[in-house]
Protein backbone atom coordinates (compact mmCIF):
# COMPACT_ATOMS: atom_id res chain seq x y z
CA UNK A 1 0.00 0.00 0.00
CA UNK A 2 1.27 3.58 -0.77
CA UNK A 3 2.05 5.25 2.42
CA UNK A 4 1.69 9.63 2.75
CA UNK A 5 2.24 12.55 5.39
CA UNK A 6 0.97 15.54 5.50
CA UNK A 7 1.75 18.64 7.82
CA UNK A 8 0.52 22.06 8.18
CA UNK A 9 2.28 24.67 10.61
CA UNK A 10 -0.93 27.20 10.69
CA UNK A 11 -3.36 28.63 8.28
CA UNK A 12 -4.10 32.39 7.91
CA UNK A 13 -2.74 35.50 6.52
CA UNK A 14 0.27 34.30 5.00
CA UNK A 15 1.47 36.25 1.70
CA UNK A 16 4.35 37.00 -0.01
CA UNK A 17 4.40 40.55 1.78
CA UNK A 18 5.06 39.33 4.94
CA UNK A 19 7.53 36.89 4.09
CA UNK A 20 11.25 38.12 3.13
CA UNK A 21 13.56 35.39 2.22
CA UNK A 22 15.07 34.36 5.08
CA UNK A 23 11.34 33.81 6.79
CA UNK A 24 10.41 31.40 3.81
CA UNK A 25 13.74 29.79 3.86
CA UNK A 26 13.15 29.14 7.42
CA UNK A 27 9.77 28.25 7.10
CA UNK A 28 10.92 25.69 4.49
CA UNK A 29 13.37 23.75 6.36
CA UNK A 30 11.41 23.78 9.28
CA UNK A 31 8.83 22.00 7.78
CA UNK A 32 11.40 19.41 5.55
CA UNK A 33 12.29 18.69 9.47
CA UNK A 34 8.76 18.03 10.71
CA UNK A 35 8.05 15.52 7.18
CA UNK A 36 11.20 13.83 7.77
CA UNK A 37 10.82 12.98 11.05
CA UNK A 38 7.26 11.56 10.39
CA UNK A 39 7.77 10.29 6.86
CA UNK A 40 11.30 8.36 8.05
CA UNK A 41 9.32 6.21 10.39
CA UNK A 42 6.42 5.66 7.15
CA UNK A 43 9.67 4.35 5.09
CA UNK A 44 10.81 1.74 7.72
CA UNK A 45 7.25 0.37 8.41
CA UNK A 46 6.16 2.40 11.30
CA UNK A 47 2.66 3.02 11.42
CA UNK A 48 0.61 6.81 10.68
CA UNK A 49 -0.06 7.43 14.49
CA UNK A 50 4.04 7.17 15.36
CA UNK A 51 4.29 9.25 11.92
CA UNK A 52 2.25 11.92 13.14
CA UNK A 53 3.33 12.07 17.13
CA UNK A 54 6.90 12.45 15.56
CA UNK A 55 6.21 14.87 13.28
CA UNK A 56 4.36 16.91 15.07
CA UNK A 57 7.09 16.64 18.09
CA UNK A 58 9.42 18.11 16.14
CA UNK A 59 7.55 20.77 14.68
CA UNK A 60 6.38 21.50 18.58
CA UNK A 61 10.53 21.75 19.54
CA UNK A 62 10.64 24.23 17.22
CA UNK A 63 10.31 27.67 18.25
CA UNK A 64 8.79 29.26 14.97
CA UNK A 65 5.60 27.09 15.29
CA UNK A 66 2.57 28.58 17.51
CA UNK A 67 2.72 24.84 19.50
CA UNK A 68 4.93 23.24 22.27
CA UNK A 69 8.23 25.43 22.75
CA UNK A 70 6.73 28.64 20.32
CA UNK A 71 3.37 28.75 21.89
CA UNK A 72 1.66 32.10 22.07
CA UNK A 73 0.93 33.81 25.68
CA UNK A 74 -2.55 33.82 27.40
CA UNK A 75 -4.33 36.93 28.89
CA UNK A 76 -2.34 36.15 31.88
CA UNK A 77 0.54 35.79 30.14
CA UNK A 78 1.11 32.02 30.82
CA UNK A 79 1.37 29.27 28.01
CA UNK A 80 -1.22 26.87 27.89
CA UNK A 81 -1.02 24.42 25.02
CA UNK A 82 -3.96 22.07 23.71
CA UNK A 83 -3.52 19.10 21.65
CA UNK A 84 -5.28 16.24 19.99
CA UNK A 85 -4.35 12.44 18.46
CA UNK A 86 -6.44 9.91 16.99
CA UNK A 87 -6.07 6.53 15.62
CA UNK A 88 -8.37 6.06 12.25
CA UNK A 89 -8.09 2.26 13.07
CA UNK A 90 -10.14 1.35 16.23
CA UNK A 91 -11.39 5.35 16.79
CA UNK A 92 -8.80 5.50 19.80
CA UNK A 93 -8.16 8.81 20.91
CA UNK A 94 -6.12 11.15 23.35
CA UNK A 95 -6.38 14.70 24.14
CA UNK A 96 -5.06 17.42 26.19
CA UNK A 97 -5.83 20.85 27.46
CA UNK A 98 -4.77 24.38 28.57
CA UNK A 99 -1.54 22.24 30.20
CA UNK A 100 1.76 24.12 30.91
CA UNK A 101 5.57 22.63 31.18
CA UNK A 102 4.68 19.82 29.20
CA UNK A 103 7.52 19.25 26.54
CA UNK A 104 5.69 17.65 24.19
CA UNK A 105 1.40 18.35 24.38
CA UNK A 106 1.12 15.30 21.78
CA UNK A 107 3.18 12.83 23.13
CA UNK A 108 0.85 13.46 26.62
CA UNK A 109 -2.14 12.95 24.33
CA UNK A 110 -0.97 9.73 23.17
CA UNK A 111 -0.18 8.68 26.97
CA UNK A 112 -4.08 9.76 27.54
CA UNK A 113 -5.14 7.72 24.57
CA UNK A 114 -3.27 4.28 25.77
CA UNK A 115 -2.64 4.76 29.85
CA UNK A 116 -5.53 6.78 31.30
CA UNK A 117 -8.71 4.78 30.60
CA UNK A 118 -9.56 8.10 29.58
CA UNK A 119 -9.74 10.52 26.35
CA UNK A 120 -9.39 14.17 27.46
CA UNK A 121 -7.59 15.27 30.15
CA UNK A 122 -7.63 19.36 31.19
CA UNK A 123 -5.29 21.27 33.25
CA UNK A 124 -3.99 20.24 36.72
CA UNK A 125 -5.58 16.72 36.45
CA UNK A 126 -3.76 16.64 32.97
CA UNK A 127 -0.47 17.56 34.34
CA UNK A 128 -0.68 15.00 37.76
CA UNK A 129 -1.01 12.62 35.28
CA UNK A 130 1.78 13.45 32.85
CA UNK A 131 4.01 13.24 35.85
CA UNK A 132 2.88 9.88 37.01
CA UNK A 133 4.14 8.68 33.74
CA UNK A 134 7.06 10.43 33.33
CA UNK A 135 6.43 12.68 30.72
CA UNK A 136 8.75 15.46 29.68
CA UNK A 137 8.49 18.70 31.84
CA UNK A 138 10.29 22.03 30.98
CA UNK A 139 10.88 24.93 32.68
CA UNK A 140 9.02 28.19 32.09
CA UNK A 141 11.77 29.64 30.40
CA UNK A 142 11.99 26.55 27.73
CA UNK A 143 8.70 28.05 26.37
CA UNK A 144 9.84 31.94 26.12
CA UNK A 145 10.26 33.69 22.82
CA UNK A 146 11.04 37.78 22.73
CA UNK A 147 8.81 37.82 19.42
CA UNK A 148 5.96 36.15 20.99
CA UNK A 149 6.09 38.00 24.19
CA UNK A 150 6.19 41.12 22.13
CA UNK A 151 3.07 40.23 20.38
CA UNK A 152 1.11 39.84 23.86
CA UNK A 153 2.39 42.81 25.35
CA UNK A 154 1.12 45.28 21.93
CA UNK A 155 -2.06 43.58 22.91
CA UNK A 156 -2.44 42.55 26.20
CA UNK A 157 -4.64 45.42 27.58
CA UNK A 158 -7.07 45.02 24.99
CA UNK A 159 -9.94 42.52 24.20
CA UNK A 160 -8.13 41.73 21.51
CA UNK A 161 -7.38 37.88 20.55
CA UNK A 162 -4.79 37.20 18.21
CA UNK A 163 -4.73 34.30 15.79
CA UNK A 164 -1.50 32.58 14.02
CA UNK A 165 -2.04 35.20 11.08
CA UNK A 166 -4.69 37.65 11.86
CA UNK A 167 -6.08 39.64 14.83
CA UNK A 168 -9.18 40.66 15.46
CA UNK A 169 -11.80 41.50 18.42
CA UNK A 170 -14.86 39.54 19.30
CA UNK A 171 -16.84 42.35 16.53
CA UNK A 172 -14.31 41.19 13.99
CA UNK A 173 -12.66 44.38 13.65
CA UNK A 174 -8.98 43.72 12.65
CA UNK A 175 -6.03 44.96 14.39
CA UNK A 176 -4.41 48.14 12.60
CA UNK A 177 -0.73 45.97 12.32
CA UNK A 178 -1.06 42.46 12.93
CA UNK A 179 2.67 41.79 12.48
CA UNK A 180 3.97 38.65 11.69
CA UNK A 181 2.20 35.76 13.06
CA UNK A 182 2.87 31.90 13.66
CA UNK A 183 0.81 28.64 13.57
CA UNK A 184 -0.40 25.78 14.82
CA UNK A 185 1.04 22.84 13.98
CA UNK A 186 -0.74 19.40 12.54
CA UNK A 187 0.07 16.10 10.59
CA UNK A 188 -2.16 13.24 9.26
CA UNK A 189 -0.76 10.21 7.54
CA UNK A 190 -1.55 7.32 5.49
CA UNK A 191 0.60 4.00 6.73
CA UNK A 192 1.24 1.28 4.36
CA UNK A 193 -1.22 -1.07 6.47
CA UNK A 194 -3.80 1.48 4.93
CA UNK A 195 -4.26 2.89 8.87
CA UNK A 196 -4.41 6.51 9.30
CA UNK A 197 -4.15 8.92 11.92
CA UNK A 198 -4.13 12.61 13.04
CA UNK A 199 -3.03 15.13 15.14
CA UNK A 200 -2.65 18.65 16.15
CA UNK A 201 -1.05 20.56 18.57
CA UNK A 202 -1.24 24.02 19.58
CA UNK A 203 -0.61 27.28 21.94
CA UNK A 204 -3.63 28.87 20.99
CA UNK A 205 -4.50 31.96 20.21
CA UNK A 206 -2.38 34.81 22.15
CA UNK A 207 -4.44 37.00 24.60
CA UNK A 208 -6.94 34.64 24.85
CA UNK A 209 -8.54 33.93 28.30
CA UNK A 210 -7.51 31.93 31.01
CA UNK A 211 -9.20 28.31 30.40
CA UNK A 212 -10.09 28.59 26.90
CA UNK A 213 -9.54 25.89 24.70
CA UNK A 214 -10.05 25.40 20.75
CA UNK A 215 -11.13 23.52 18.35
CA UNK A 216 -7.55 21.34 18.44
CA UNK A 217 -8.32 19.28 21.25
CA UNK A 218 -11.69 18.50 20.48
CA UNK A 219 -11.99 15.51 18.53
CA UNK A 220 -14.31 15.82 15.87
CA UNK A 221 -13.68 19.53 15.46
CA UNK A 222 -9.81 20.52 14.94
CA UNK A 223 -8.64 16.79 15.05
CA UNK A 224 -10.83 13.58 13.76
CA UNK A 225 -9.46 10.27 11.73
CA UNK A 226 -11.35 7.41 10.88
CA UNK A 227 -10.23 4.29 8.68
CA UNK A 228 -13.35 4.44 6.74
CA UNK A 229 -13.53 8.14 5.85
CA UNK A 230 -10.78 10.35 6.36
CA UNK A 231 -8.12 11.60 8.89
CA UNK A 232 -8.25 15.98 9.77
CA UNK A 233 -6.13 18.14 11.03
CA UNK A 234 -7.64 21.79 11.05
CA UNK A 235 -5.64 25.10 11.77
CA UNK A 236 -7.58 28.62 11.85
CA UNK A 237 -10.18 30.63 14.18
CA UNK A 238 -10.79 27.89 16.71
CA UNK A 239 -14.31 28.85 17.95
CA UNK A 240 -16.04 28.74 14.45
CA UNK A 241 -14.20 25.58 13.59
CA UNK A 242 -16.03 23.85 17.12
CA UNK A 243 -19.08 25.45 15.83
CA UNK A 244 -19.01 23.83 12.77
CA UNK A 245 -17.29 21.13 13.92
CA UNK A 246 -14.82 20.58 10.63
CA UNK A 247 -13.04 17.36 10.95
CA UNK A 248 -16.52 15.41 11.70
CA UNK A 249 -18.64 16.88 9.44
CA UNK A 250 -16.09 16.39 6.77
CA UNK A 251 -15.99 12.47 8.08
CA UNK A 252 -19.97 12.24 7.53
CA UNK A 253 -20.06 14.00 4.52
CA UNK A 254 -18.21 11.10 2.92
CA UNK A 255 -19.60 8.31 4.96
CA UNK A 256 -22.93 9.20 4.38
CA UNK A 257 -23.53 10.83 1.62
CA UNK A 258 -20.90 9.67 -0.62
CA UNK A 259 -18.51 12.70 -1.40
CA UNK A 260 -15.02 12.16 -1.92
CA UNK A 261 -12.51 13.28 -0.12
CA UNK A 262 -11.80 16.98 -1.90
CA UNK A 263 -16.04 17.46 -2.36
CA UNK A 264 -16.24 16.75 1.64
CA UNK A 265 -13.42 19.80 2.86
CA UNK A 266 -14.34 21.85 0.08
CA UNK A 267 -17.89 21.80 1.21
CA UNK A 268 -17.01 22.55 4.68
CA UNK A 269 -13.78 24.90 4.58
CA UNK A 270 -15.10 26.81 1.26
CA UNK A 271 -18.82 27.01 2.11
CA UNK A 272 -20.39 26.36 5.57
CA UNK A 273 -17.70 27.62 7.67
CA UNK A 274 -17.11 30.67 5.74
CA UNK A 275 -21.25 31.62 6.57
CA UNK A 276 -20.49 31.42 10.00
CA UNK A 277 -17.30 33.37 9.40
CA UNK A 278 -14.35 30.72 10.17
CA UNK A 279 -11.04 31.26 8.94
CA UNK A 280 -8.30 28.85 8.61
CA UNK A 281 -7.76 25.19 6.85
CA UNK A 282 -6.76 21.57 7.26
CA UNK A 283 -4.74 18.68 5.82
CA UNK A 284 -6.78 15.47 4.82
CA UNK A 285 -5.46 12.26 3.81
CA UNK A 286 -7.68 8.72 3.14
CA UNK A 287 -6.82 5.26 3.20
CA UNK A 288 -6.15 4.70 -0.34
CA UNK A 289 -3.43 7.58 0.39
CA UNK A 290 -5.95 10.37 -1.61
CA UNK A 291 -4.99 14.00 -0.09
CA UNK A 292 -6.47 17.38 0.32
CA UNK A 293 -4.93 20.60 1.67
CA UNK A 294 -8.00 23.12 2.17
CA UNK A 295 -7.94 26.33 3.26
CA UNK A 296 -9.97 29.59 2.89
CA UNK A 297 -7.29 31.94 4.01
CA UNK A 298 -4.70 33.97 2.43
CA UNK A 299 -1.82 30.58 2.78
CA UNK A 300 -1.34 27.81 4.91
CA UNK A 301 2.01 26.89 6.58
CA UNK A 302 2.13 23.25 4.55
CA UNK A 303 3.68 19.99 3.56
CA UNK A 304 3.43 16.51 2.03
CA UNK A 305 5.56 13.57 1.08
CA UNK A 306 4.65 9.68 -0.53
CA UNK A 307 5.71 6.82 -1.17
CA UNK A 308 4.84 7.63 -5.08
CA UNK A 309 7.77 10.54 -5.21
CA UNK A 310 5.40 13.35 -4.51
CA UNK A 311 6.81 16.01 -2.05
CA UNK A 312 5.21 19.76 -1.47
CA UNK A 313 6.42 22.63 0.78
CA UNK A 314 3.79 25.23 0.04
CA UNK A 315 2.75 28.58 1.89
CA UNK A 316 0.72 30.73 -0.12
CA UNK A 317 -2.95 30.29 -1.37
N1 LIG B 1 -7.23 26.58 15.97
C1 LIG B 1 -6.32 27.08 16.96
C2 LIG B 1 -7.12 27.62 18.12
O1 LIG B 1 -8.11 28.29 17.89
C3 LIG B 1 -5.43 28.18 16.47
C4 LIG B 1 -4.68 27.89 15.20
O2 LIG B 1 -5.03 26.98 14.47
O3 LIG B 1 -3.71 28.61 14.91
O4 LIG B 1 -6.72 27.42 19.25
Amino acid sequence: MPFTLLIHGGAGKITPAIMNKQQEAAYSAALKEGLDSGYSILQKGGTSLDAVVAAISCMENDPLFNAGRGSVFTKKGLNEMDAALMDGSNLAAGAVANVRNIKNPIVLAREIMLHSGHVFLSGNGASEFALSQGIEMAPDEYFFNQARYDQWLEIRHTNFTQLDHKADNLKGETLPNPGHKFGTVGAVACDEYGNIAAGTSTGGMTNKRFGRIGDSPVIGAGTYANNATCAISCTGHGEPFLRAVVAHDISCLMEYKGLSLQDACATVIKDKLVKIGGEGGLIAVDAKGNYDFCFNSAGMYRGMRNSEGKELVAFYG
